[in-house]
C-alpha cells in the first residue's frame, strides 16, 4: 500500500486546519481511500467536531501512544483508536496532551516521538492526516517530522506575511535536519469569501508571492455559516449540507489531493525507469 502522512500545519489559529482535517480526511474515504485522522492538539476540536464532546473521558489517546513510545512500551495504537460512521478512523486528543509539549523537552530523540508511534500504524492506511496545533512547538515539530508533506491553510480574510515566513522556515529546517522527504503539497485558501475585495487582494498577493515556489491548490474553501455549524455535529460537511457550495469544494479539494498524489507517483516512476 502506498500510504501518505499529511500534516495541515499553520500556527496561526482559526485558518480552518481542523475543518479541513475532517472534510478532507472524509473526502478521501468517501472515495474509497482508507484514511486515518489524528487529532495533534490539546483543543481537541478535531475529536469533538467528530462526535466526542468530552475528550477527557476517553480511555485512550494521542498522548498516551506517546507516552508509551517514549518510556519504550508496546504502543498498540489500536488501543485508541476510534472508527468514525463516516468512514475515517481516528486517533483522539485530549488536553492531556498539553503536558506533552514540555515533557518532550527532556526526552531522547524528542523530535521523532510521533513519528515513531506512526510507524506502528500509519501503515494500513492510504492516507494519515495530522490536526496541528496552532503554535510552531514540539508537537507541531513532530507532525512535521513524521509527515510526508504539509497542506497549509490560510484564512483569506488576513494578511499571512510574517507568519508564514516563520512557517515556511520551520517547514524547511525540519526539512533539512530531520526529515528530507518532506514537501509542501500546496496552499489552502480557506474562509474565501469572494464577494469581498479584501479576500481578492489576500489571494492575489499571496500567488505573487509564494505562487512561483509553492503550489496554491486552485481549490478554494468559500466563507460559509454551514461550514461552521459543523463542529458541534459531529458530521462531515457532506452529510451536514451535502449540496452546499462548502461540501463541493470540499469534494474538489479531494479531487485535487488525489490527482496531486496520481502525477507524484507517475513522476516517481518515470524517475526510476
Ligand atoms: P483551526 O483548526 O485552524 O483553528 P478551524 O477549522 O477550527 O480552524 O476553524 C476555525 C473556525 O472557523 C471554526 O469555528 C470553524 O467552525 C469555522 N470555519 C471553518 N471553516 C469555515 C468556512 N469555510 N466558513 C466559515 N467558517 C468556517
Ligand atoms: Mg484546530
Amino acid at each position: 500500500m502506498n500510504s501518505k502522512v499529511i500534516a495541515l500545519a499553520n500556527q496561526k489559529g482559526g485558518v480552518s486546519k481542523t475543518t479541513t482535517t475532517a472534510n478532507l480526511g472524509i473526502g478521501l474515504a468517501n472515495a474509497g481511500k482508507k484514511v486515518l485522522l489524528i487529532d495533534l492538539d490539546p483543543q481537541a476540536s478535531l475529536t469533538i467536531s467528530l462526535g466526542y464532546p468530552k475528550p477527557e473521558e476517553l480511555p485512550c489517546t494521542i498522548t498516551d501512544l506517546m507516552i508509551r513510545s517514549i518510556t519504550n512500551k508496546p504502543i498498540c495504537p489500536e488501543d485508541a483508536i476510534i472508527h468514525h460512521e463516516e468512514g475515517v478512523d481516528l486517533i483522539p486528543s485530549s488536553i492531556e496532551l498539553s503536558g506533552m509539549e514540555a515533557s518532550l523537552v527532556n526526552v531522547m530523540s524528542r523530535e521523532t516521538v510521533l513519528r515513531q508511534v506512526l510507524e506502528e500504524v500509519a501503515g494500513r492506511y492510504d492516507y494519515t492526516l495530522i490536526d496541528c496545533m496552532p503554535s510552531l512547538g514540539m508537537l507541531t515539530i513532530n507532525a512535521l517530522t513524521a509527515a510526508d508533506s504539509v497542506v497549509i491553510p490560510v484564512q483569506a480574510q488576513y494578511l499571512p506575511a510574517k507568519g508564514m515566513e516563520q512557517l515556511l522556515q520551520t517547514i524547511s529546517k525540519v526539512h533539512r535536519q530531520i526529515n528530507h522527504n518532506l514537501k509542501i503539497d500546496g496552499i489552502l485558501l480557506a474562509m474565501v469569501d469572494n464577494r469581498t475585495n479584501y479576500s481578492k487582494e489576500i489571494t492575489a498577493l499571496l500567488k505573487d508571492t509564494y505562487g512561483g515556489k509553492i503550489r496554491i491548490f486552485s481549490t478554494e474553501i468559500p466563507h460559509s455559516v454551514r461550514a461552521a455549524e459543523i463542529s458541534a455535529e459531529g458530521k462531515s460537511i457532506f452529510r451536514h449540507d451535502s449540496k452546499g457550495k462548502v461540501a463541493e469544494a470540499y469534494r474538489e479539494l479531494t479531487k485535487e489531493v488525489l490527482q496531486n498524489e496520481r502525477q507524484r507517483q507517475k513522476h516517481q516512476s518515470d524517475f526510476v525507469r
